[in-house]
């Protein structure tokens, strides 16, 4: 059985130590930035000229500083930037300011495990993946609680880098949940793997054929959006407590038998199929390559792809129906069904 490790397996005191540099203030920067902040971690963030996150950054009392100066003055260098941008980013402000005994923090392995980030001989690598939002890792940190983490160590140069690691981990709040250790390898392929089959793609084509096929049998778009979409998360809350089983004990034994029935007609074994060919192309590197490629040529395929998501039916419906009602939350950061960002 895994090894979870907790609070009082790491010792806060060594993050406590050390300056440390968040460069990025998104969704992961602005939540481990803050967390390791009120753990009573000394942190400066670094962001590249003109960044429109630098009013937020200051807002919330922080020091901004250029990726090379905060670099430069750091120990630990948290790389929270997005993943398509870190290798410029580093070759040009991370890397000349290293030195031995310096430490490269990650929250994702994706660009040391195809090798578009290699440190320098001397400098621990390692990661903490808190296995949530950002905007969850820095709320439940708020509440007294944590998102789960999973942490790596690359290179251990000086011979503490799991110390470091697990230290960080506690500081951003994570091991009030639980940590537990992995390799970049297996972080990247299985995250990537996840959000790809399941998470994002796998769920999201689902939903959208859910409701298409509702609507294109004349059904209101409204009905529609209930039955796929807004109800998705109850179930899924229901997994989450208690896995499958849980969600099965709850709903109606008519959906229960649905589901054995159904289930495996929607999601034939040809899925299955089609979920080892994405693995296939994730461990061989071929969807990182075309990720970059495609972002190193200014991103068309991805633009094009949000916009033809953005353009959905699914997404009108439902910009007008939870304006219409009460469990609508607002999201500092999201502009209900506008693409701004
Ligand atoms: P975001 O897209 O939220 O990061 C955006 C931030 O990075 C902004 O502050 C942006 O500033 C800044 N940025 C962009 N380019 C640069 C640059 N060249 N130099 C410095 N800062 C820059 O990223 P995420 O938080 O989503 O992801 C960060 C890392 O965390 C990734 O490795 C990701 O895989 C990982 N991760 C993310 C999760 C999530 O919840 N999103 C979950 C777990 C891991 P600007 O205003 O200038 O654009
Ligand atoms: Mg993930
Ligand atoms: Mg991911």
């Amino acid at each position: 059985m895994t090894e979870v490790f907790y609070d009082k397996d790491a010792d806060l005191s060594i993050i406590q130590g050390k300056k440390v540099a968040v460069i990025g203030y998104g969704s992961q920067g602005h939540a481990h930035a803050q967390n390791l902040r009120d753990s009573g971690v000394d942190v400066v963030i670094g962001l590249r000229e003109g960044s429109k996150s630098i009013a937020k950054a200051e807002e919330a009392g922080f020091t901004v500083l250029s990726n090379r100066e905060a670099a430069e003055q750091a120990d630990v260098i948290v790389i929270l930037a997005p993943d398509q941008h870190q290798r410029k980013l580093y070759a040009e402000d991370i890397e000349p300011a290293l030195k031995p005994g310096k430490a490269l923090m990650f929250a994702h392995g994706f660009n040391i495990r195809f090798g578009y980030i290699t440190a320098p001989e001397g400098v621990d690598v390692f990661m903490v993946a808190p296995k949530g939002p950002g905007h969850t890792v820095r709320r439940e940190y708020e509440a007294g609680r944590g998102v789960p983490v999973i942490a790596a160590v690359e290179v251990d140069a000086s011979g503490k880098a799991w110390d470091l690691a697990w230290s960080y981990a506690r500081a951003i709040g994570g091991l009030r949940a639980g940590g537990i250790k992995t390799t970049f390898t297996e972080e990247t392929e299985t995250d990537l793997f996840g959000e790809q089959a399941v998470l994002c793609g796998g769920t999201s084509q689902l939903v959208q054929y859910g409701f298409e096929v509702l609507t294109e049998a004349g059904y209101q778009p409204e009905i529609a959006y209930f039955e796929v979409l807004h109800e998705l998360k109850l179930i899924v809350d229901l997994m989450w407590e208690g896995g499958i089983a849980k969600q099965r004990w709850s709903i109606s034994d008519t959906a229960e038998y649905g589901d054995y029935v159904s289930g495996p007609r929607v999601i034939d074994p040809r899925v299955k199929e089609n979920m080892k060919a994405v693995l296939a192309d994730i461990q061989s590197g071929a969807f990182a390559e075309r990720f970059i490629a495609d972002q190193d040529a200014g991103a068309p395929e991805f633009l094009a792809l949000r916009a033809k998501g953005e353009a959905h039916p699914i997404e009108q419906t439902g910009k007008k129906l939870r304006s219409l009602f009460a469990w609508k939350q607002q999201d500092e950061d999201y502009v209900d069904g506008s693409a701004a960002r």
